[in-house]
């Protein structure tokens, strides 16, 4: 019961200290509609706390999260698909200008793809939702001898699997076509749970490097 009552503090203080900073900001968004041009897509892990992460407040971020930061490839199957609505409403109705994946160290779901995992009722949805970590995971094993611990191996594996997913982004028509406009980027990130600090998928040099370094975005 602790863990709900900190909750209810933690919205009394938050009313108390905070919200009269947004106040104005959100009457105004919440006449017109929101606008966020950033679509954030990450994991559900509850290390991962977006606005302290990056400084983002109220109206910035349209906000995805999925066990592993997963996206799956674009599909006519008629099926619920919680992850592809949320992207087609940020891209074909927000318009949003930029697509952020970010993946994380110690990130469980990328773990678990080295870990069997029983076939009851009560993983059945889980074991499917991790086969869009499995492409990440075999790029990975290709470059085995590189990673000498364990630890190395998920890594690599987390950030592989960032560059599947923003991979797969491109397979959702709305995306392509804004793409060759070159009305939306998209960004691979990685954010690391040690010190807090973030890395960025460099496509022309195929590796990550700390977002500091990220300076000739703007
Ligand atoms: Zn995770």
């Amino acid at each position: 019961m602790n863990a709900i009552k900190n909750l209810i503090r933690g919205n009394k203080l938050f009313r108390k200290y905070q919200f009269d900073e947004f106040k104005d900001d959100l009457s105004e968004l919440n006449a017109t509609g929101q606008k966020p041009e950033i679509l954030f897509i990450t994991c559900c892990d509850s290390r991962i706390t977006i606005d302290f992460m990056v400084g983002s407040k109220p109206g910035d971020l349209f906000i995805l999260r999925n066990i592993g930061n997963f996206v799956p490839p674009f599909s006519l199957n008629g099926d619920f698909h919680g992850t592809a609505s949320a992207i087609e409403y940020a891209v074909s109705i927000l318009n949003v200008s930029h697509i952020i994946v970010c993946g994380h160290s110690y990130c469980g779901a990328c773990k678990s793809l080295y870990e069997d995992i029983p076939d009851t009722q009560h993983y059945i949805n889980i074991k499917k939702w991790l086969q869009l970590g499995q492409e990440a995971k075999n790029l990975t094993l290709e470059n085995k001898h590189l990673y000498q611990t364990l630890s190395d191996l998920y890594k690599a594996t987390e950030k592989n699997s960032v560059i599947c997913q923003v991979k797969n982004l491109l397979t959702y028509p709305a995306i392509k076509e804004k793409i060759e406009l070159n009305n939306i980027t998209i960004h691979g990130w990685y954010y690391n749970l040690d010190d807090g600090s973030i890395e960025y998928y460099d496509k022309n040099e195929n590796s990550f490097k700390q977002i500091s370094e990220y300076l000739n975005y703007y």
